[in-house]
């Protein structure tokens, strides 16, 4: 049995093994490979959340074991619901990544817009329109 303490962190889509946040999560959806997932970390390079147990090893053997099922498993699902902005079409990470690289510290990138038929309106990105998240400063 490996300890908690011996925990090692991977990312399995880039390779960092920076870790920004590790934080426990609930999904709602239940018949999709992230029913059984307690538990992300967001990378410090790619900032994608990723699932912890795909991001920890113990041994070497399992980075290679986490790449694959990341990609084969975790990260077609990840893709299809990940919040992307709908004027920039980019995901929320490579948005956080320039956000971060623009030294702006912000937990909030994305606002969305009203939507009458309630299927969840449009987002749209901190960098596709600034000025909307203006009175939000910390
Ligand atoms: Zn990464
Ligand atoms: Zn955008």
């Amino acid at each position: 049995m490996q300890k908690k303490s011996q925990e090692k962190f991977q990312c399995p889509e880039c390779e960092s093994k920076n870790i920004r946040f590790r934080f426990k999560v609930n999904n709602k959806i239940k018949n999709n490979a992230y029913a059984n997932v307690t538990e992300e970390i967001q990378c410090a390079s790619c900032f994608m959340d990723i699932p912890a147990n795909v991001f920890i090893y113990n041994t070497d053997y399992e980075i290679e074991d986490n790449k694959k099922i990341w990609q084969s498993y975790y990260k077609p699902v990840h893709l299809k619901v990940a919040a992307q902005c709908s004027k920039c079409n980019l995901y929320y990470w490579q948005i956080e990544k320039q956000i971060f690289d623009m030294n702006i510290t912000a937990s909030d990138i994305f606002y969305q817009t009203y939507d009458t038929k309630g299927s969840g309106g449009k987002m749209v990105c901190r960098l596709c329109d600034p000025e909307a998240f203006k009175n939000n400063k910390q």
